[in-house]
């Protein structure tokens, strides 16, 4: 086990461990809701109509934005509708999405991979059937895997993230223990895509059975498991990338940059799938815990409902609290209709409890001993609160990966975490209303700039209109004399003429 780590963060069992960690097949929803903004990038593009007969599998929405993956049908049915429904986000907001109603056959579409030797598949191909397959991060990050893997040249070493991000998520361990053979091959996939010379899969030490199960299925000596200690926040990137090499990833920059890729062992798995069999991501194994039932692993259909879901648990019948995603980083959520997503990685049922009220700050300090970040949350919170997010960014605001270890620790329920996103989503909105009010006053300027040079331009053009004329009345004066001078020489000429003749 390696002993070095990151410094902060904080040690939290499971709350709620289960003997075994199972995976429980969901039984076929009788519909799915698929929606056609995925986490990051452009809304994708329906490619099928409500009424539409769609098969397991089948591309139904897709766009060009290159950060952006094909929606597959993930049951085989009748496009119902294609409106607004409510999906799993902190905003609470209704979004686009693809009403498909199963037909209880789940008949697939047709797919072929390049099989077991895709040793004789080039790079581009591989990650062609990656983003074809519509694989994204599926620890909760949901950045699409072609992205990564072409950004991925010159990359030495490749990190397989076995870490379960939060406490009480067992999904990448039951994932581990029942498919290691798919999560190496997986590996050896990544390894050849990307030329890196070596691949570490990192597993928390309190997952010795995924441990024992990857360590009997891998032959490649390219490949290495490491134990971390079971520390909260080991999976979040950069600090995994410290615990393991060492190497530290400066603020704003990224693991590519250090010749470094990190991959989400489930998202390995799938690009297992996607490759060897070109089967799209449809379905996603969701741990669903808390303390209103026995924690299970259910691999349930994109696009089914939370209700549904739970419904498979033994849930007892009191008022409950929903949490979707993990215990410190996940958003309490009231909705239960709305579908699991690719990211959609747990769903906390708890009894309903009285919820604690923060109370004053007492300066504990115990706040900024467990940032892993080594950021001071304590004079962060008193800037947020203050909304001066001028010093909020002094004190490195944007480095904050809203990890919650600090609101974790707070004596007075502080929820400092919370206020960091807020002076964040604040930052924001005042960078864009500061854009706006540039905008607005360089409009205003060259308005005042151009009245004043047409002003000076049409003065320039009198002025020189009026020179123009007193120019030309001097030289008609001018000529006017000449002409009188030649008169009055005629005349001279004549007179002396006439005084001549007589
Ligand atoms: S939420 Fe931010 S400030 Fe608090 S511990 Fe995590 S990284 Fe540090
Ligand atoms: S842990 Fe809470 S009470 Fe202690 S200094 Fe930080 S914010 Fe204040």
């Amino acid at each position: 086990m390696l002993d070095q780590t990151f410094s902060g963060g904080v040690v939290i069992a499971n709350p709620y461990p289960v003997e075994q960690v199972k995976i429980i097949q969901a039984p076929l929803p009788n519909q799915v809701v698929l929606p056609l903004q995925q986490r990051i990038g452009a809304e994708a593009k329906p490619c099928v109509e409500v009424g539409d007969r769609v098969l397991t599998g089948q591309v139904i929405a897709k766009t060009q934005d290159q950060f952006c993956v094909p929606i597959h049908a993930s049951i085989s049915g009748t496009v119902m509708a294609i409106d607004k429904q409510i999906i799993p986000h902190k905003s609470g907001l209704k979004s686009t999405c693809i009403r498909i109603e199963s037909d209880g056959q789940d008949e697939w579409v047709e797919t072929k991979g390049c099989g077991s030797d895709f040793l004789h598949c080039d790079r581009q191909t591989l990650i062609d059937y990656v983003q074809r397959s519509g694989i994204v991060g599926l620890g909760g990050a949901g950045f699409p895997s072609h992205t990564k893997l072409n950004k991925a040249t010159g990359c030495h070493t490749l990190i397989i993230n076995g870490t379960e991000c939060e406490p009480g998520v067992m999904c990448d361990d039951a994932l581990m223990q029942h498919h290691p053979r798919e999560v190496i091959r997986g590996v050896e996939i990544l390894l050849h895509i990307t030329g890196a010379k070596r691949a570490i899969i990192a597993i928390e030490d309190d997952k010795q059975e995924a441990y024992q199960s990857l360590l009997m299925f891998n032959h490649n000596d390219l490949i290495s498991l490491a134990q971390l200690p079971t520390k909260y926040t080991s999976g979040a990137e950069k600090l995994l990338i410290k615990a393991l090499l060492d190497i530290e990833i400066p603020s704003g920059g990224f693991a590519a940059d250090k010749g470094i890729l990190c991959q989400n062992v489930s998202s390995t798995k799938a690009i297992f799938d996607a490759v060897i069999d070109q089967r799209p991501l449809v379905s996603r194994i969701v741990t669903i815990t808390g303390d209103a039932l026995t924690p299970v692993n259910v691999e349930a259909r994109l696009g089914t409902s939370f209700e549904h879901i739970i419904s498979l648990t033994d849930v007892n019948q009191q008022a409950h609290d929903y949490r979707m995603g993990g215990m410190m980083m996940g958003i309490d959520i009231e909705n239960t209709q709305m579908p699991i997503c690719k990211i959609t990685n747990c769903i906390f049922v708890n009894n309903r409890k009285p919820k604690q009220l923060a109370k004053e700050c007492i300066r504990c300090n115990t706040c900024n001993t467990v940032c892993p970040i080594g950021l001071l949350p304590q004079q962060l919170y008193w800037h947020a609160k203050g909304e001066n997010i001028e010093k909020c960014m002094d004190y490195h605001l944007f480095d904050c990966i809203e990890c919650a270890c600090c609101s974790y620790v707070c004596p007075s329920h502080i929820d400092l975490a919370g206020y960091f996103s807020f002076a964040k989503a604040l930052h924001k909105k005042q960078a864009t209303d500061q854009h706006k009010t540039d905008i607005a006053r360089d409009r205003f300027e060259f308005r005042e700039y151009r009245l004043e040079r047409n002003k000076q331009e049409r003065a320039q053009m009198m002025a020189e209109k009026k020179q123009a004329l007193k120019d030309k009345m001097a030289k008609d004066k001018e000529q006017g004399q000449v002409q009188k001078d030649k008169i009055a020489q005629a005349m001279a000429r004549v007179n002396k003429i006439k005084e001549k003749d007589a």
